[in-house]
């Protein structure tokens, strides 16, 4: 059934498109962002939702958005308790939304939205996740656009999925894609690389990032750096595998070092006295332990968040979904 929506969809049908954007300490920025995304599929002229997923904002951003919505009935509002983190804040979106095409952008306008479009047309001639690769990353600084190139490749050649260079989560998927990354329950998500791994035909569209309309951005160094350790260990054993193969080369290392000292000791007169050998290995060894024990702790622990089984976030407040007679009908099914 769901096979026939998406072809009577694509094939000139009228879809409904959803949109989800992550708004965290947005205040300066939503409104621009709602006028010029609001054009952008006005120009579209497809049914439009837009889901505003206000995580857990310590200024105005969530009473903005409740009166930009209040105007709006195609704008819909999801608030959830706390900040949670962006990659969950638009899994909630992506629960939340009803298309049968689903894009996501971010709010700063760092990706135009006017290319939206581009994308749907992609999406017609039979795409179902379009990805947009940054051509260009302007009010970025070089650290940045550094690091993450690096990250991107290394990220690639140690684990067994491809994820796109320079891509972030501003896509448009279709509902199958969506429906399946909704279908992997993990806690620690890496959006861009859970969407590389479905499958499905995915095809890349070039774009220029724009610097931030306002405000700064939320991913200071130590939450690059979860952000990027998330992406590594949730795909890639590999880690692992380099504790064990450093293991055996220290170990063969200090058993040349004990054929060492032996032949010292019977074949001649001056072995070693001193200390500094000793010191050294068992500082060295000592010190591998302990990296090789926080990265098994990292896996451990992550496995621990998982086996919890807590829900990813908690919703304080919803706006604008009992207008469609689709989510009307779901509550309905939610009371009983
Ligand atoms: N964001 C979020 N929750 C967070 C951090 C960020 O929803 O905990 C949103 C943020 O409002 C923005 C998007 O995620 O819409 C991307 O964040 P940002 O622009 O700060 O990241 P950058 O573009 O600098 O990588
Ligand atoms: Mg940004």
């Amino acid at each position: 059934m769901q096979n026939r929506v998406e072809v009577s969809a694509r094939e000139g049908g009228s879809p409904n498109f959803s949109v989800v954007v992550p708004c965290f300490n947005e205040e300066e920025v939503v409104r621009e962002t709602h006028k010029r995304l609001g054009a952008a599929l006005a120009e579209i002229g497809l049914a439009c939702e837009v889901i505003y997923i206000d995580d857990g904002s310590a200024d105005k951003t969530l009473d903005i958005l409740m009166e930009l919505q209040n105007d709006d009935p195609s704008m819909r509002v999801v608030a959830l308790s706390r900040n949670f983190g962006h990659q969950v804040a638009v899994t909630a979106g992506l629960e939340h939304c009803t298309g049968d095409v689903v894009g996501i952008i971010d709010a700063d306008l760092q990706d135009p939205p006017e290319i939206f479009a581009e994308m749907l047309a992609e999406w017609r001639k039979g795409a179902d996740v379009v990805y947009a690769v940054r051509a260009e990353r302007a009010g970025e600084t070089a650290f940045k656009t550094w690091s993450a190139k690096r990250f991107y490749r290394f990220i690639n050649a140690i684990s067994d999925v491809d994820i796109p260079l320079d891509t972030g989560d501003f896509r448009l998927m279709d509902r199958c894609a969506v429906d399946a990354l909704l279908a992997m329950p993990e806690r620690d998500r890496f959006i861009r690389g859970m969407v590389a791994w479905v499958g499905f035909k995915q095809v890349p569209l070039s774009y220029q990032r724009a610097p931030r309309f306002a405000g700064e951005t939320k991913y200071p160094l130590k939450r690059m750096l979860r952000f990027a350790s998330d992406g590594l260990l949730s795909f890639s054993l590999v880690p692992m595998r380099f504790a064990i193969l450093t293991g055996s080369a220290v170990a063969g290392l200090s058993f040349l070092g004990i054929l060492y000292a032996l032949f010292m000791r019977i074949f001649t007169s001056d072995w070693v006295t001193g200390w500094t050998m000793l010191f050294i290995a068992v500082l060295f060894i000592g010190g591998l332990q302990l990296i090789f024990l926080g990265l098994i702790g990292e896996y451990v622990g992550r496995v621990y968040g998982e086996a919890k089984r807590r829900p990813l976030y908690f919703v304080k407040r919803r706006a604008g979904f009992e207008k469609s007679g689709r989510d009307a009908a779901d509550s309905t099914a939610d009371h009983a």
